[in-house]
């Protein structure tokens, strides 16, 4: 199990960020029977089924993929209002996910990283924002954007500033509007309001100084080629990327073959051997060395000095679990 020691806890000698790309893959392998009340997040292929989008759009979408549909209807002016009202019930469907009581993957992973890390969503789901807001009183977040809007934030169209949904802007007081979901079609307008764009260049800015870079559940379909592009922008020339390390977290019993279609759109900006995958998000740098993982990898190649792994409880109360990080917190609010 191992256990926090003098020199892991004194050690926040990194400024530079670990960075978490999230896909949909991530909120599935976290939510794998569903929210609280047993609803289950839907796939592009079944989003239509289970979210009714076919009392809107008509029973010859059923089974097809949102993508696609998205992409096909969105070429055809006079099918403005169906996607509107197709966005509508897509927004008011992810809005109601409520996070289990007991703590989940997402509790670990805000729960793993400093607020000079970052974690990049693409989903819509609520999940991540709540597990940072009912976590934060016990330390330090990381940084969270949403790379595609987000149903439980709302931002000001002044300021800009983003937060909880419903609430109001710190800065001026004025009410939040709903965050805007990007849809997903190929050419997709990351400058549209101002929470993506600022998003994306938070983004932007902390790929390039990122030491460790974690993408968990994201397949980097080919309607993301723009995001790919820019991640290859940020991130720079593998060859300026010798000491990075690139983990890529996928679904368990994965075949060879299967893995290296995963690695593929990531083959850019993988130094050599610099890159390792994972069926699980506990195996990762991520989680086996918490609040430390940057340090912990640098000891262990820089330095030669491996660092006993942890291990995160899993199956306790959210009480227990924020008891467990204590002493991690307490030595970074004595630093
Ligand atoms: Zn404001």
């Amino acid at each position: 199990m191992g256990e926090f020691d003098e020199t892991y806890l004194s050690d926040l000698s990194f400024s530079r960020p670990h960075v978490v790309i999230l896909g949909a893959g991530a909120s599935l392998a976290s939510f794998p029977n569903g929210d609280k009340n047993g609803k289950k997040l839907p796939l592009m292929n079944d989003l239509i089924e289970v979210a009714n989008l076919n009392e809107v759009l008509g029973n010859e979408y059923l089974g097809q993929n949102i993508e696609e549909v998205f992409t096909t209807l969105s070429q055809d002016k006079s099918k403005i209002e169906i996607l509107q009202e197709v966005e509508k019930r897509i927004f008011n469907y992810f809005e109601d996910f409520e996070l289990p009581d007991e703590p989940t993957i997402y509790d670990h992973l805000v729960l793993s990283l400093r607020g000079k890390d970052l974690i990049a969503s693409f989903n819509w789901d609520p999940f991540l924002f709540k597990a940072a807001q009912r976590n934060c009183h016990v330390g330090e977040m990381p940084k969270i954007v949403f790379l595609h809007g987000n149903v439980a934030i709302g931002y000001c169209t002044t300021c800009p500033r983003f937060g909880e949904k419903n609430s109001v802007c710190s800065m001026c007081r004025k009410h939040y509007v709903d965050s805007d979901l990007l849809y997903p079609i190929g050419e997709k307008d990351y400058d549209r309001d101002p929470v993506t764009k600022s998003a994306w260049s938070v983004l932007r800015k902390s790929l390039s100084s990122t030491y460790i870079l974690t993408i968990f559940g994201y397949r980097a379909p080919a309607s993301d080629q723009k995001a790919l592009d820019i991640f290859k922008e940020a991130w720079g020339p593998s060859t300026q990327r010798d000491l990075e390390e690139i983990e890529i977290i996928h679904r368990p019993n994965l075949s060879q073959e299967d893995k290296d279609k995963v690695r593929e759109p990531w083959n850019a900006l993988i130094h050599t051997h610099h890159y390792s995958s994972f069926g699980s998000i506990y195996d990762s740098l991520l989680m086996t060395y918490p609040r430390r993982s940057c340090e912990s990898f640098w000891s262990m190649v820089m330095e030669l000095k491996p660092r006993e792994e942890l291990e995160i409880p899993k199956k306790v109360s959210l009480e227990a679990l924020q008891k467990w990080f204590k002493p991690i917190f307490v030595a970074e609010k004595k630093s």
